[in-house]
């Protein structure tokens, strides 16, 4: 008992005195994402890298390298904090595409909203990492969220263990939408990953049905 304590103990202290790289592991900066692995991430273009439904998708990064390192740790291996560089990579990106496209997504006229996970997943992990990114980044951006506009109820498997061509079915109606609750203003729809864009489809094209008509996409990877 008294091992297991100290383990327990150690352990914390770990994470609060000596914080390790989430992708590299050093421990000397003590930073959850230290500055040398920050430096390899590249952001792609701030213009629409495509359209779904006629909204617009904007991808931080491509998932790979540090990106990709930081987003498996995150959603697989218990690194709860690597939302704040999640958030930041983001953000940074986000301020990028707001001036580039000259956008007015101030907080006065924007609403955050997250492809949220079904409950069972969050049980399972112990956190939804998505909300948990979209906290983050309303804490840089200012701008509110709301987590009951969408709703996972479908438990559906995860995309990457579906085939491309079967991913639109294994989305199909596994969100629920809450109407009337974001009235003439923008919402601006945040998810990890797109590959083939299947989920914020699926996303897009409900929220559309309940009359949300003004959305954005930001991804932090693709
Ligand atoms: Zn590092």
């Amino acid at each position: 008992m008294y091992k297991f304590l100290t383990g327990i103990f150690e352990q914390f202290a770990d994470l609060i005195y000596k914080q390790k790289c989430v992708v590299c592991g050093c421990s000397k900066t003590n930073e959850i994402l230290c500055k040398n692995c920050l430096k390899t991430v590249h952001n792609l273009s701030p213009f629409a890298q495509r359209k779904v439904e006629g909204v617009n998708i904007f991808c931080a990064c491509k998932y790979e390298g540090a990106v990709k390192n930081l987003i498996t740790n995150f959603k697989f291996n218990g690194r709860k904090n690597a939302a704040i560089p999640c958030a930041q990579i983001l953000y940074k990106y986000f301020t990028e595409v707001v001036k580039s496209n000259d956008l007015d997504l101030n907080p006065k006229n924007a609403l955050l909203i997250c492809i949220p996970s079904h409950r069972l997943r969050v049980l399972k992990r112990g956190y939804c990492h998505t909300e948990l990114i979209l906290k983050e980044f309303s804490n840089l951006s200012k701008i509110p969220y709301d987590l009951k506009i969408i709703k996972k109820v479908k438990n559906t498997l995860p995309q990457y263990k579906v085939r491309a061509d079967k991913r639109a079915k294994n989305v199909s109606g596994a969100f629920k939408i809450a109407s009337n609750r974001a009235r003439g203003k923008t919402l601006i729809l945040i998810d990890d990953i797109t590959t083939t864009g299947a989920t914020l489809f699926e996303a897009v094209s409900n929220l559309k049905k309940q009359k949300y008509d003004n959305i954005i996409c930001f991804t932090l990877a693709c």
